[in-house]
């Protein structure tokens, strides 16, 4: 068969591919101890499941508007003026099957040959192969620990060119847990003014925080940057709900009408009832997201104390989402290498930096529990003793 030519561009996604074998070999009664998705081991919290039950009781089973159920997008224009001081109409809000989904109706809805998008490296490993998919390039931009992985304006100016389009910023960053400061956020946004481009600010994580980060949208600095900007998010991370696939969009009318129409032809509506949940997740007490985020912080802390324990092991203090992004230069190993090896000999997953566009570099996930986390960093610490 001959497959369309951008199959062979891209590659599956390293994350859920490991994810999916660790969950196996559990399957099989193999004792592993996974740091690979980034996904919540909590329950989806009962009060959302709840009004997912009762719309489904209801009746609210059938296919519904393509941008979401004008209920859901109200809520999201309402948490987003509320939380991020944003003024977003729900006509300026789409809903999508996560927040993959939502990055991925942005790139072809705006990206052809010949456009440019510039995105900060360590990223998140979709973010290039999207731009593939949708027939533009990737201009990568390499940031190293000493700048906590943050890309600087002066680096995004001079990586621009007359073909760049968008600019992709994530932060809290998943796979580095780094933040931005809002003066950070502020310098970059006068960068993209300057250039008149495009931002699509991916903030999936903006309310897992510690030691008193702040999460600031980039589209809150002024009509100029607000009008150049896009938000994606969504409620995998925030509420546990990675299976629900619920994401969402807001930015400019006549973009989210365009993403719409794409969407239409798709996927058509996110599942009704599920969209249901999702307005409780919005609508009732935020206490659930606290409580989870009281937990990730006392596992930050244990997985920061193990892996610098570790001989041979360094990480940055990552103030945000749930990922340590651990430096294993000094094993000489490729992060491939190393992460097959860990999964082999001692059954620890975790995703080798190379997904993320470096090679040095592991993530470790602790969205998991702690005695998990306490055998794993074990074997871990066994495994580089045996180097
Ligand atoms: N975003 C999560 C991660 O990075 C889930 C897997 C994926 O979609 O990449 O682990």
């Amino acid at each position: 068969m001959k497959l369309a030519t951008r199959v062979g561009k891209v590659t599956p996604s390293l994350t859920l591919t490991i994810s999916a074998k660790a969950k196996a070999m559990k399957g099989q009664g193999i004792d592993v101890c996974s740091f690979s998705a980034g996904e919540p081991d909590f329950d989806t919290p009962t009060h959302i499941k709840e009004a997912a039950k009762q719309a489904l009781d209801q009746g609210k089973t059938k296919y519904g508007p393509a941008a979401g159920e004008p209920k859901l997008r109200e809520a999201i224009a309402k948490k987003l003026y509320q939380d991020n001081h944003l003024n977003y109409a729900p006509e300026n809000v789409m809903v999508t099957n996560g927040g993959k989904h939502s990055l991925f109706n942005l790139m072809l809805a705006l990206i052809e040959p010949g456009d440019e998008v510039i995105i900060p490296a360590p990223y998140w490993l979709s973010y290039p192969e999207m731009v593939t998919l949708a027939g533009g390039t990737s201009v990568i931009v390499p940031t190293t620990p000493e700048s906590d992985y943050k890309i600087t304006p002066e680096q995004l100016e001079e990586a621009i060119t007359p073909q760049t389009k968008l600019f992709v910023l994530n932060s809290p960053s998943n796979p580095t847990g780094t933040v931005y400061t809002p003066q950070e956020i502020a310098e970059l946004a006068q960068v993209i003014v300057e250039h008149d481009l495009l931002v699509v600010s991916d903030e999936i994580y903006e309310k897992i925080l510690y030691d008193g980060a702040e999460h600031k949208s980039i589209a809150s600095f002024g009509d100029d940057i607000f009008q150049r900007s896009i938000i994606s998010n969504g409620f995998a991370k925030s509420y546990s709900m990675t299976g629900w696939r619920i994401g969402y969009m807001a930015g400019p009318k006549e973009l989210i009408k365009a993403m719409t129409t794409i969407q239409s032809h798709s996927t058509s509506n996110v599942c009704t009832f599920a969209q249901y949940g999702a307005i409780a997740a919005l609508e009732s007490s935020q206490e659930c997201v606290e409580q989870m985020c009281r937990a990730f912080a006392e596992r930050r802390q244990v997985m920061l104390e193990r892996v610098n324990q570790i001989n041979k092991l360094s990480c940055p203090v990552p103030n945000g989402a749930f990922y340590v992004y651990v430096d294993i230069s000094q094993t000489g190993m490729t992060s491939l290498d190393f992460s097959d090896k860990l999964l082999e000999s001692h059954q620890v997953a975790l995703i080798p930096g190379i997904a993320f566009g470096n090679d040095t570099t592991v993530r470790l996930s602790y969205a998991t529990d702690m005695a998990t986390i306490e055998k794993g960093m074990d074997r871990i610490a066994e495994f580089m003793s045996s180097l």
